[in-house]
């Protein structure tokens, strides 16, 4: 496997890459490894299952069979309506050990399926996962992508209920589907913006596209943008207390700012305004934009998986809204076709596309 890796190292390397040396930094963590490494062939799929199946169970009310038999038995409480959701990372597509810890694609990607219940105000309660292999994969990878998500699954009590293990010639895939809950009929969609909302976002944006900058780059310092992408964390809380509140509509940012602003736009038919010296940047983005000499305000636009909420909601809650934490307002919502406006710093009105991170198509 890692002779796999090194042949490709040397085709990127002669690339010239600007992610050299941060590759390099990832492959001496990788190489420390090799030697008396097991690969699933030699433990068995069965033995694996065996081996995963410790610690999966971090709220055991709604449990009633977990791991073991065909299919895990769990509770759905009365009054809560269930959210679902799954999300798919593919090796080399989504993650590459060259530039990510086992460790990080674990917690990234249950961050991602945590991140979807955060943004319909949902709490989540368990996961059943999936994976793909090739047979000679060293198991201490597969250990510690689990380790990953297993404590993303402790801070937030979810279950983990079971699985599938698949042997595969190809890249690794990981699949997870997340069950959460939400009070019955109080779901918070996209569709639900209306005109006269105000719009607001959670904590930074920009900040996982300013980490992976200055990763990419590899330059000093940048340490809270460097964690913020390497391990960025849902937002949960924020997310249900948006929801108690009686925001009208909600998101979460994946694909950059304006991508998301665009879908809630199109889903609730309105315009969306929004302001650009409001948006929320820190600090390091200021900076990294002024070493690159690019915009600011592009990292919050279109850069990827800061995994922050965007929002509307009515005037009325403008008051609550600034009591809490982490809540900055950066628009609102007017009538309109479908569209995404910024009032840019020197008060000029400029079209924001929806050109995020797209896997199928990069602009
Ligand atoms: P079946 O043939 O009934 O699908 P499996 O042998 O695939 O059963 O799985 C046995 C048990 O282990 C099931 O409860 C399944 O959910 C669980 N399981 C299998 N793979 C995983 C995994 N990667 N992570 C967690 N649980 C898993
Ligand atoms: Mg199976």
């Amino acid at each position: 496997y890692y002779g796999l890796i090194a042949r490709e190292q040397t085709t990127r390397f002669t690339g010239g890459s600007d992610c050299l040396l941060y590759m390099l930094q990832y492959n001496e963590y990788n190489n420390q490894k090799l030697g008396d490494q097991m690969q699933l062939k030699d433990v068995g799929e069965f033995n694996f299952i065996r081996q995963i199946q410790d610690n999966t169970i971090y709220d055991s009310s709604t449990v009633v069979y977990g791991i073991g038999d065909d299919c895990a038995v769990y509770s759905a409480a009365p009054d809560m309506d269930q959210l679902i959701s799954t999300d798919t990372m593919v090796e080399g597509v989504h993650f590459s050990f060259h530039y990510m810890k086992p460790y990080d694609v674990g917690h990234r990607l249950m961050t991602a399926n945590l991140s979807d219940i955060a943004a319909m105000g949902g709490n989540p309660k368990q996961i059943v996962l999936s994976i793909a292999a090739p047979q000679h994969i060293d198991t201490e990878i597969l250990d510690e992508i689990y380790r990953g998500i297993k404590a993303q699954c402790q801070r937030y009590k979810l279950n983990i209920l079971g699985g599938d293990t698949v042997r595969t010639e190809g890249p690794m895939v990981w699949t997870v589907t997340i069950i959460g809950e939400v009070p019955k009929g109080t779901a918070v969609m996209r569709s639900g913006a209306q005109v006269g909302d105000v719009v607001g976002v959670t904590n930074y944006v920009g900040y996982a596209a300013t980490g992976l900058g200055a990763l990419s780059y590899n330059l000093e310092g940048y340490d809270m943008t460097k964690i913020g992408h390497q391990r960025p964390d849902p937002q949960i809380e924020l997310g249900e207390q948006l929801r108690q509140l009686g925001v009208h509509s909600m998101n979460d940012i994946s694909d950059g700012l304006g991508s998301e602003l665009n879908e809630i736009a199109s889903a609730s038919n309105v315009s969306i305004l929004v302001e650009e010296s409001a948006i929320p940047l820190h600090e390091e983005t200021y900076t990294l934009a002024k070493h690159l000499q690019t915009k600011p305000v592009d990292y919050a636009l279109y850069g990827g998986e800061d995994f922050q909420l965007v929002f509307t909601a009515p005037k009325s809650l403008v008051p609550k809204l600034e009591n809490l934490a982490g809540i900055t307002l950066i628009g609102e919502v007017v009538t309109g076709p479908p569209k995404v406006e910024m009032v840019t710093q020197d008060r000029t009105i400029k079209t924001i596309e929806a050109k995020g991170y797209n896997h199928f198509h990069e602009s």
